[in-house]
């Protein structure tokens, strides 16, 4: 059973289709880039639509037998050794030998007017995905309540454009990091921001609540990175000092046969990132299945 049918849950599904096992995955529909027009650093996959990347992983797995179904997994629980009982928000329950979950993250963004709206588009967050297509525009960095992601983004997309305005907003700088940005050619414009102001359909700037706007054509803000991990948890995942689930190099949470890869356990996992996760852990689900099968065969024998 995978749950999350993203890049990390349909690769996953890829490797165990083409090993031969019977695999369900279902899917509630929000990957979390689907804002976006366009995923970058995906090699041979650069600039696709996020949404024709998955259709086209989609019909790939259906060649392999795999069953997709959409809709929201509302809880796992084991029900025997080796034994799970997955209940499905609209569908009756199904029993797995092994769960994967691949639920992903949500970005909480500071509560600034318009951040959410542009999200994805002129509002974004990681400039290897996005930092070519606003290369020497206009960029504003905002403060959010991600304060180490913040400011290491205000120096790091200097780098894409010589004109990079860092807002601390709520964010209290000390002296060595303005002299940082300082050096790092970063300007700081101090006041509380109001909102981002949007015309045409287009971000035009950032307005501070003293009513000044600083014209930009993009901004870049530090999301707080939600796991939704509730799955995980639920069924006695061990949680890490971060507040993270854990899992080992190839994705194996604290309870046997219940695997997690990408964004619900690596807030960092790009897409591809995402999709090895789920190679690896769809590889290490086949050889623990096998491990059962060999042991139920030999008892048996
Ligand atoms: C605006 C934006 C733009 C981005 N652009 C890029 C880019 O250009 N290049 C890049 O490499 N990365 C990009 N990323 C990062 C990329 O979105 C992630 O790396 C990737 O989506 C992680 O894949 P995943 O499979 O872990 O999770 P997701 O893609 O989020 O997939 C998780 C899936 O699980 C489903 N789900 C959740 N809970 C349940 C449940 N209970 N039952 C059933 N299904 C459930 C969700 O609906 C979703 O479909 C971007 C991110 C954002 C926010």
């Amino acid at each position: 059973m995978i749950i999350g049918g993203g890049a990390a849950g349909l690769t996953a599904a890829l490797y165990l289709g083409r090993a031969r096992r019977r695999v369900l995955v279902m899917d509630a529909g929000s990957p979390r880039n689907a804002p976006a027009a366009h995923m970058h650093g995906f090699l041979s996959r650069d600039g696709m639509a996020p949404g024709s990347f998955l259709a086209e992983g989609r019909r790939e797995l259906r060649g392999y037998g795999v069953e997709i179904g959409e809709g929201r997994v509302d809880g796992v629980g084991r029900t025997g050794e080796d034994r799970f009982e997955v209940r499905l928000a609209e569908h009756p329950a199904v029993t797995a030998r092994a769960v994967l979950v691949a639920t992903g993250l949500r970005d909480e963004l500071p509560d600034i007017a318009g951040l959410r709206e542009r999200w994805g588009r002129d509002v974004v967050h990681c400039p290897y995905c996005h930092g070519w297509e606003v290369r020497d525009s206009p960029i504003a960095v905002l403060g959010g309540d991600n304060r180490p992601f913040s400011l290491h983004q205000a120096a790091l997309i200097r780098q894409w454009s010589s004109d990079v305005v860092f807002f601390p907003d709520r964010i209290e700088l000390d002296q060595g990091e303005r002299e940082r940005l300082a050096a790092r050619g970063v300007r700081v414009v101090e006041g509380k921001v109001a909102r981002v102001v949007v015309d045409e359909d287009r971000l035009r700037g950032v307005e501070l609540a003293d009513g000044r706007t600083i014209e930009r054509s993009a901004v870049f803000v530090g999301p707080r990175f939600v796991p939704l991990d509730g799955l995980l948890r639920d069924l006695g995942c061990a949680v890490g000092e971060n507040g993270w689930v854990v899992t080992d190099p190839s994705g194996r949470t604290s309870v046997d046969g219940v695997w997690a890869a990408g964004n619900v356990v690596d807030e960092s996992a790009q897409a591809i990132r995402a999709a090895g996760a789920g190679a690896t852990a769809g590889i290490a689900l086949n050889h623990h299945l096998l491990a059962r099968d060999i042991e139920h065969a030999v008892a048996t024998r």
